[in-house]
C-alpha cells in the first residue's frame, strides 16, 4: 500500500529527481535493513558504501572541491528522506555536512583543498564536538584547553561527550578554550580541525593524544557511534586552526554558533522524516486492524490521531523548507531556525507516539519498525539544542527584532 508523502508541487524538477532517488533507496536499502543494524547496534557500513556512490556525503559541497552544490533546501529534502529510512543514516552524514559547512564558510582555501574533495565522496567523514562530561546548552562553560608550545603548535587536553561519529571519522572540529581571560568569554574559544585515524581507539604518531574510549550504550540511535573524545597531550598545528591561526583563533564559539543555525535545519528534517514514517505505518495499520468488526482506521478517535499527525507533519515540513530557504537566500533565518527544530523534532516525538498508540500491543514488539521509531525520536528532542534552548533562542530572537 502507497502511504508516502506525495512530493510538494514548489520543488525544482533538480530537487525531484534528487530526492526520488533517495526515497527509493531508502524504500529498497535502508527500510529492509534498519532493524537488523539497530538490534545488533553495528555500523550499517554497506548503506553507508551505497551513499557514498551515489554522492551523499558531498550534497552541499560546491562542484569545484568534487561535490553537488546543492542548496540547503535540497539538502533538508534529502535529510528528510534518508530519515524516513531510519535517523541513524542521517546521523552519519549530520556532522559530516555541519563540518562540511563550517569549512565552506570560515575554512582558508588551503583548508577547503585539503579536506573537501575527500569529504566529498565520503573517503573520510567528519564529526563535531562541542559537549562535555559537564555540559552540553551551556557551550561557554567548555573546560577543555588549547595552548600554544614553543614549537608553535597548539596542545589540546580536556574531555568531550557525546561525538557522534567520534570513531569513525577522521576529522573532528572541536571547540576549546584558547584564553580563560578573555573579555567577553565567547572570544576566548577556537576551533581546532583535529585530525584522526578513522576507526582507531588509541590514536598514535602524530594524532597521539586523542583516544576514543568504547561507543555510549544508548537507547536508541544505534549503529552510528557515539563516544567520548579523551584530549591528553593531542598536538595540533597552528594551521589547523578553522579560518587559519590570524583569522580564527578567537572566532571558534561564532563560527559553532553559525554552523548551529544549519545543523537546526538538518535536525528539524530529520524530525520530519521520522513523523512521515510514523504516519504512513499508522495509515497503514489503522486499515488492517480490525476491532469491533471495522478497520481501526474508521473509528473516529483514530481519525483523529491521523489527522493531527499529517497536520503536524505538514507543518514541521514547511517551516523546515521556510528557514532552509531564507538561508540559500542569504537572509537571517536564526529564528526560523529555532522555530523549525523545535516544532519538527516535537512533531516527530508527537506522531511516534501516536503511531505508536494506534499500534496497540503490538506497537510495543520488536517485530513492529515504530518500536525503533520510539527509541529514536527522542533523540532529536536534545541533539543541536534542546527544545527549552530553542525556546530560549526563539524569544531572544524575537525580542531583538520587535525592541521598542
Ligand atoms: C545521541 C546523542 C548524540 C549527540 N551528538 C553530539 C555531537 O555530535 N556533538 C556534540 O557536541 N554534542 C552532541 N550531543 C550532545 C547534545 O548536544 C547535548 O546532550 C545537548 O546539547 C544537551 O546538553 P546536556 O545533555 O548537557 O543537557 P544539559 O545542558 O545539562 O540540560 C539538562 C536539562 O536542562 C535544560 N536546561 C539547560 N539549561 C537550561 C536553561 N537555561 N533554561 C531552561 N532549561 C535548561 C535542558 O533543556 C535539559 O532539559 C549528542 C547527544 C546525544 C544524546
Amino acid at each position: 500500500m502507497a502511504v508516502a508523502a506525495h512530493l510538494p508541487s514548489d520543488m525544482s524538477d533538480e530537487q525531484r529527481a534528487i530526492t526520488e532517488m533517495v526515497r527509493q533507496f531508502a524504500d529498497e536499502q535502508i527500510l529492509p535493513n534498519a532493524e537488523h543494524y539497530d538490534h545488533e547496534d553495528t555500523f550499517p557500513e554497506p548503506i553507508v558504501a551505497q551513499m557514498r556512490e551515489l554522492g551523499l556525503f558531498g550534497v552541499t559541497i560546491p562542484e569545484e572541491y568534487g561535490g553537488m552544490g546543492l542548496d540547503l533546501t535540497t539538502y533538508a529534502m534529502i535529510v528528510e528522506e534518508l530519515s524516513r529510512g531510519w535517523i541513524s543514516i542521517s546521523g552519519i552524514v549530520n556532522t559530516h555536512f555541519i563540518g562540511s559547512y563550517l569549512l565552506m564558510k570560515f575554512g582558508t582555501e588551503e583548508q577547503k583543498q585539503k579536506y573537501l574533495p575527500r569529504m566529498a565522496t565520503g573517503e573520510i567523514r567528519a564529526a563535531f564536538s562541542l559537549s562535555e562530561p559537564e555540559l552540553g546548552s551551556d557551550v561557554q562553560a567548555i573546560k577543555s584547553t588549547a595552548k600554544k608550545g614553543e614549537d608553535g603548535k597548539y596542545e589540546i587536553n580536556g574531555q568531550k561527550m557525546w561525538v557522534t561519529n567520534g570513531l569513525l571519522s577522521a576529522l573532528v572540529f572541536v571547540l576549546v578554550k584558547t584564553d580563560p581571560d578573555a573579555e567577553p568569554r565567547h572570544k576566548g574559544f577556537t576551533c581546532f580541525i583535529a585530525e584522526k585515524e578513522a576507526g582507531v581507539g588509541e590514536n598514535t604518531g602524530e594524532y597521539a593524544g586523542l583516544n576514543v574510549p568504547p561507543k555510549i550504550k544508548k537507547m536508541g540511535y544505534k549503529g552510528v557511534e557515539s563516544t567520548e573524545l579523551v584530549f591528553d597531550g593531542y598536538r595540533c598545528p597552528a594551521e589547523n586552526i578553522l579560518g587559519g591561526e590570524q583569522e580564527g583563533l578567537g572566532r571558534g564559539f561564532a563560527q559553532m554558533m553559525d554552523a548551529l543555525e544549519v545543523g537546526r535545519v538538518n535536525v528539524a528534517a530529520r524530525g520530519v522524516g521520522i513523523a512521515q514514517r510514523a504516519l504512513e505505518l499508522a495509515l497503514r495499520y489503522s486499515q488492517e486492524r480490525k476491532t469491533f468488526g471495522r478497520p481501526i482506521a474508521e473509528h473516529q478517535a483514530i481519525q483523529f490521531k491521523l489527522a493531527d499527525m499529517a497536520t503536524q507533519v505538514d507543518a514541521a515540513r514547511l517551516l523546515t523548507q521556510r528557514a532552509a530557504r531564507l538561508k540559500d537566500a542569504g537572509e537571517r533565518s536564526d529564528l526560523e531556525a529555532g522555530m523549525a527544530k523545535l516544532f519538527a523534532s516535537e512533531a516527530g516525538r508527537f506522531c511516534v507516539e501516536e503511531s505508536f498508540r494506534i499500534h496497540g500491543g503490538y506497537g510495543y514488539s520488536k517485530e513492529y519498525e515504530i518500536e525503533r521509531l520510539y527509541r529514536d525520536a527522542p533523540l532529536l528532542l536534545i541533539g543541536e539544542g534542546t527544545s527549552e534552548i530553542q525556546r530560549m533562542v526563539i524569544g531572544r530572537k524575537l525580542l531583538q527584532r520587535h525592541k521598542i
